[in-house]
């Protein structure tokens, strides 16, 4: 017999754990959370590349119930933010709950006896009343594929299975992509490599990161005044908000802000590249906020060194010793860096495959019809099912607004629930057609379709064109729409 929760979560990363953690505030403590990976963490435990850190402050990126007076630098280095995952499950007691190692291939709802059937790779299968995904947004890795990569001589390796006895030193490097983990490992590699050659198909805008210790004393303050992080926090998510808001999703309107970050991150370039050619390759054609920008304060700086070079040509094939590109120029190395980022639209809307109610798949009905979710978080004819990481769901730049946001959505709907006495919810099509013509109207505005966004290659868009990731609205309305939905807005199954 199968066994059988109020909830399965698959995903144990900061969005599972914070869901894990709203269960338990709702009375609903028999659940497990699945994870395919060996330990919790989520992104911080499968990206261990040399350089790896957040770029939202970290008095922002983290739950603002669960502050952390100990971080060593205003963006902290990628391992604090997996102990910091550590402290999060040991705090909630959410690790007794964890399967790791454990590969969720499906779940299908099963309407007669109002629960979900999750299947496990390698045959077990569970039974829950809701499931909730939480497999984040960029959880499947994407390596293109290159003619002749099978017969690479050297080593290769992607920066989400980095090698932790990967030695550099001495090594001819090349690294294909240029996004946000590429310039936070660019560096890295060049301070390691013999020679380094930087794959570029797409550039990116990079702003200087005002980045620096934390003082002990500033530590202390925070551990024993907690109000004075709240402030820092408040003071920093104000300012990632008016970035959000005025540059990004009120293009249109405010096309001032986001001129002036391009003009800013255009500076940081004139400042830091010496070469003209290279400055100009390195110039975005595209307008700021396209494709997620990036800081770094190393990056650019990095190609006036010697041994590194910048390769724009397009790569034609990858043979025994190198990287030839369709003029016929071939890079010799030994060891190949994929930076090659994620594929978001065509594996991970959804994760895994989820069928709902009359055998409706998700995955199918986002890509044949619109990539859609009420809120960011429901689908209709998916009942009992939350998916925290849906197209529109995304809401300012740190990914715990989201998170948090949605525990409150959870929060609103279970209560309802409860004071109904209901076994079944299901979000209305009326609701959530509702909701996608606002977002669709709302970035009408932003600077995906207002700007000129045709040269970016962004991930931002999906297979149709459409910028269906981004929640187009502050995240306090986010927040304030997470407390007061409509709460006709689902159908309840009662008795
Ligand atoms: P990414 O932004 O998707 O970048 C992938 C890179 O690979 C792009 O430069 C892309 O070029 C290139 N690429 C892909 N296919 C290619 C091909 N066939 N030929 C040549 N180049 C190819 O991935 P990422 O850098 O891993 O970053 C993903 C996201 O992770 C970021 O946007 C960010 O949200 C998050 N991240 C956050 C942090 C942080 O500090 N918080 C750090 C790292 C990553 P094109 O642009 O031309 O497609």
């Amino acid at each position: 017999m199968a066994g059988h929760y109020d909830a399965v979560v698959v995903g144990a990363g900061f969005g599972g754990m914070g869901a894990g953690i709203q269960l338990d505030r709702m009375g609903l403590h028999d659940y497990v959370i699945l994870e395919r990976e060996d330990d919790l963490g989520g992104t911080w435990h499968v990206n261990r590349y040399p350089g790896l850190a957040v770029d939202i402050a970290s008095v922002t990126y983290s739950y603002s119930f669960e502050p952390n007076p100990n971080w060593s630098r205003l963006f902290a280095p990628g391992d604090e933010l997996e102990q910091y995952a550590h402290h999060v499950a040991d705090t909630y007691d959410l690790r007794r709950r964890m399967r790791f190692g454990t590969t969720v291939s499906g779940a299908r709802w099963d309407d007669e006896n109002e629960l979900w059937t999750v299947s496990i790779e390698g045959g077990e299968t569970l039974t829950a009343r809701y499931l909730l995904t939480a497999t984040g947004f960029l959880s499947q890795p994407y390596t293109p594929p290159f003619p002749g990569i099978e017969d690479f001589a050297g080593t290769i390796v992607h920066t989400t299975a980095w090698d932790q006895d990967l030695n550099l030193t001495g090594r001819r490097v090349a690294i294909i992509g240029t996004g946000a983990t590429a310039v936070q490992l660019v560096p890295e590699l060049a301070r390691a490599a013999a020679e380094l050659t930087v794959f570029q198909r797409t550039p990116i805008w990079v702003v200087p990161k005002v980045d620096m210790p934390i003082p002990a004393a500033v530590r202390s303050l925070f551990a024993a005044v907690p109000a004075t992080q709240r402030a820092a926090r408040l003071v920093n998510t104000s300012a990632l908000e008016l970035l959000m808001v005025t540059g990004v999703l009120h293009y249109k309107q405010l096309k001032l802000g986001n001129k002036g970050a391009e003009l800013l991150a255009r500076a940081h370039l004139r400042r830091q590249v010496r070469d003209p050619e290279t400055r100009r390759k390195l110039t975005p054609t595209y307008d700021f906020g396209c494709k997620r920008p990036t800081f770094s304060n190393t990056y650019f700086a990095t190609f006036n060194e010697p041994h590194v070079r910048l390769e724009t040509g397009s790569i034609d094939h990858v043979a025994a010793d190198g990287i030839v590109t369709v003029g016929g120029h071939k890079t010799e190395i030994d060891t190949l860096v994929l930076a090659t980022g994620f594929n978001l639209w065509d594996v991970n809307f959804p994760a895994i495959e989820v069928i709902g109610r009359d055998g409706v798949d998700l995955g199918k009905f986002w890509r044949e019809h619109r990539f859609q979710a009420y809120e960011g978080i429901t689908v209709p004819k998916f009942p009992n099912f939350l998916s925290l990481n849906s197209p529109y769901s995304y809401s300012g730049l740190s990914y715990f607004t989201t998170i948090e946001a949605q525990m409150k959505h959870m929060g609103r709907l279970f209560g309802e629930m409860r004071r109904r006495g209901a076994r079944v919810f299901e979000v209305t099509e009326a609701a959530n057609a509702r909701f996608l013509d606002k977002v669709t109207d709302k970035l009408g505005s932003s600077v995906f379709y207002g700007g000129d966004c045709a040269s970016s290659r962004s991930y931002y868009f999906n297979q149709h064109g459409e910028a269906a990731l981004l929640r187009p609205n502050s995240t306090l309305t986010t927040h304030r729409h997470a407390t007061h939905f409509p709460l006709d807005d689902y159908d309840y199954r009662v008795g």
